[in-house]
C-alpha cells in the first residue's frame, strides 16, 4: 500500500519541462499517479492498454525512462521479493521508506523525521549534497511475523525525492 503522501503531479511536470503530453503518456501518467500499489512495467502496461488500446510496450519502457531521468517518478526494486521486476512510483515530497514483507509480499511506505536526520547527518559528515535516499527494509509484516525470534534482513533501495 502506498501512504497517502504529496507526489509530483507527472501530467503538469512533464509539459512544463517541454515534453510533448501524448495521450500514450497521459494513460501512462495517470495510471502511476492513481495506483495504490507499486507497479511494475508488465503491470503497467496492462493497465495502461486498458485505457489505451494503442499503447504499445516500448512507449512504457520510453515513457518510464524520461519520467525517471526527470526525476519524476522513483524506480524501485522492493527488495527482489519478485525477481527483477522494477516498480515504479510518482517521486512524493517527502523521502519515505518501504517496507516488504518476505512472505506475503506486502509493501508499506513509511514516513519518520528520523529518515530526515540521516540525511542531514550524511550531509554533513560527507559535506554531500543528499538529493534523494532510498532505503528499503525486508522483514515480515504484522499477520506474517514469526512468533518468536527475529529475524533480520534489510538492503538498499526505495524512497522518494524532494526538488
Ligand atoms: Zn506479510
Ligand atoms: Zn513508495
Amino acid at each position: 500500500m502506498k501512504a497517502n503522501l504529496e507526489r509530483c503531479s507527472l501530467l503538469q511536470a512533464l509539459p512544463s519541462k517541454g515534453f510533448r503530453l501524448t495521450s500514450q503518456r497521459r494513460a501512462l501518467i495517470e495510471i502511476i499517479q492513481e495506483a495504490d500499489d507499486h507497479l511494475d512495467a508488465a503491470s503497467l502496461l496492462r493497465a495502461a492498454r486498458q485505457r489505451k488500446a494503442d499503447i504499445n510496450r516500448s512507449t512504457v519502457y520510453r515513457t518510464l525512462e524520461l519520467l525517471k531521468r526527470l526525476g519524476l517518478i522513483d524506480e524501485l526494486d522492493l527488495m527482489h521479493l519478485e525477481g527483477e521486476k522494477h516498480y515504479y512510483e510518482a517521486r512524493p515530497r517527502r523521502d519515505h521508506l518501504h517496507l516488504a514483507c518476505y512472505k506475503c509480499g506486502a509493501i508499506m511506505e513509511y514516513t519518520t523525521r528520523t529518515l530526515e536526520r540521516l540525511k542531514d547527518e550524511i550531509a554533513r559528515h560527507n559535506q554531500f549534497q543528499v538529493g534523494v535516499i532510498r532505503l528499503e527494509v525486508g522483514g515480515w509484516c504484522k499477520q506474517c511475523r514469526p512468533r518468536s525470534g527475529t529475524t533480520r534482513g534489510s538492503s538498499m533501495a526505495p524512497g522518494c525525492g524532494v526538488h
